[in-house]
């Protein structure tokens, strides 16, 4: 059979605005496709709701793709191993309580089990402000990436969302510009992002976890960016933190998914 160039043109164009069309509302939209931002998506997606995932870069993983200093193997303490059994990462215990997984298979695996939970990727996409209705946030403001890089003068376009998780690394962007933009207090101790501390790994590990919730109406924080944004130490290339919390984030939402429904 002879191959039409328009056709494969008009597949492309056809599949992808069906995908976009069908993702302007969202029941959550995950911004950053690091290793919380995964998880979250994936036990979101597999519970049947409706995620659309953002990411800025061409490819998702955010920073575990280097694992510790580019040498391509994460640690993951016990507790986190469950979560390796669920998306089916293979890892060897190298110490009692500390196991190893390549990063690649973990980023691989991560990103194949969200997508066929059925969560639907845009990368490429830079999520660059909020929309606020009677001080919540129910969608967001995003332009392609490239846009961003050249300093293009074009306005960007709006999806909505019930909730939104802040996945985003280390620069919380979504709670940044909220806290510029959007007048009231965030949910934290000062009601502004506290700042990261510095690395201290068994207390940043369960910080993650603990500081992964709700910090503007509509609005979670999960990873780096919940350490972040409350005020928690950073820990350095051990992830069962940024796996549970994309659990936990998954989990917090679909209860109030559960509860708007009743
Ligand atoms: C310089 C540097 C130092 C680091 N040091 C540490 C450390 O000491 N301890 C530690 O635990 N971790 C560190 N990390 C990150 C480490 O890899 C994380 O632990 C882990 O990857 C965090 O996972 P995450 O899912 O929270 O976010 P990340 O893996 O950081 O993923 C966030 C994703 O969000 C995307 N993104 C960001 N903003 C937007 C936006 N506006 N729109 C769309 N997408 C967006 C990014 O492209 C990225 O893919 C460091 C990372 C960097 C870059």
């Amino acid at each position: 059979m002879a191959l039409d160039e328009v056709i494969i043109t008009r597949a492309i164009v056809d599949r992808y605005h069906e995908k976009l069309v069908n993702h302007l509302d969202n029941d959550v939209i995950i911004v950053g496709g690091g290793p919380a931002g995964l998880v979250a998506a994936y036990y979101l997606a597999k519970a049947g709701k409706k995620v659309a995932l953002f990411e800025r870069k061409l490819s998702l993983g955010g920073g575990m793709w280097g694992g510790g200093m580019m040498f391509n193997e994460i640690v993951v303490q016990e507790e986190g191993v469950r979560i390796l059994d669920e998306f089916g990462i293979r890892y060897r215990e190298f110490q009692p309580g500390y196991y190893t997984a390549g990063s690649v298979e973990s980023v691989a695996m991560l990103i194949g089990k969200a997508v066929q939970a059925g969560t639907e990727v845009f990368n490429l996409f830079s999520v660059e402000d909020v929309m606020v209705r009677d001080d919540r946030v129910c969608g967001l403001v995003i332009n392609w990436t490239p846009v961003e890089t050249a300093g293009l003068h074009i306005d960007p376009l709006v999806v909505k969302s019930s909730y939104v998780v802040d996945a985003t690394g280390h620069d919380s962007e979504v709670i940044d510009v909220i806290q510029r933009k959007a007048g009231s207090e965030l949910m934290t101790e000062t009601g502004k992002i506290m700042g990261e501390k510095s690395l201290l790994a068994e207390v940043a590990e369960k910080a993650t976890v603990d500081c992964t919730k709700e910090i503007y109406a509509g609005v979670y924080v999960a990873g780096m960016s919940a350490n972040a944004t409350f005020g928690a130490n950073r820990m350095g290339p051990v992830f069962g933190g940024m796996l549970l919390s994309g659990e936990r984030v998954a989990k917090l939402i679909l209860a109030r998914l559960e509860e708007d429904n009743k």
